[in-house]
């Protein structure tokens, strides 16, 4: 198990001979592998941590007001913006959106489950689909300022 005992137990809880959290390399830093295969649909694993009510880095956002503090697993997951794994925060499952290899890093989209990202960040995870600049879904960029927005804001002064 990659959770401690103090978790509990539950049979889908990610074992450590099934995933591992290790660097991908310097840009994406730490991410998480899977050892074995899943089919399109399948349940990898359920998640678990401590629930919080701020955000932090590593915490998945669960509703409104709670995070999903977990730094065993679910908290390095990687981003992509042409994900391989759905989470589901309601059940704490995480679900194949395709057929994931064995040795294959794991990615979700942080704007399915983030309001609000604690860092917006550049993608480079290089989908035909990728977003470039990365955002919590009610968030507007921080980065990429527009001609329009550029103009309002001098106007503004
Ligand atoms: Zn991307």
């Amino acid at each position: 198990m990659l959770y401690p005992s103090k978790f509990g137990f539950d049979p889908l809880f990610p074992s450590s001979k099934d995933f591992k959290i290790v660097v991908k390399d310097d840009n994406s830093g730490l991410g998480v592998i899977c050892y074995k295969s899943f089919k399109k649909g399948d349940v990898l694993a359920r998640m678990a941590g401590e629930i919080v009510q701020d955000l932090r880095q590593h915490t998945l956002q669960i509703d409104k007001n709670n995070h999903l503090y977990d730094t065993y697993f679910s908290g390095y997951f990687l981003h992509s913006c042409d994900p391989n794994i759905s989470l589901n925060m309601a059940e704490m499952t995480v679900t194949a959106l395709n057929d994931i290899d064995a040795h294959t890093f794991l990615y979700m989209d942080y704007s399915q489950t983030e309001d609000i990202l604690y860092n917006q960040f550049q993608c480079g995870c290089g989908s035909v689909k990728c977003r470039g600049w990365i955002t919590g879904k009610m968030e507007t960029s921080n980065s990429l300022l527009t001609m329009t927005d550029y103009k309002n804001n001098s106007m503004g002064c």
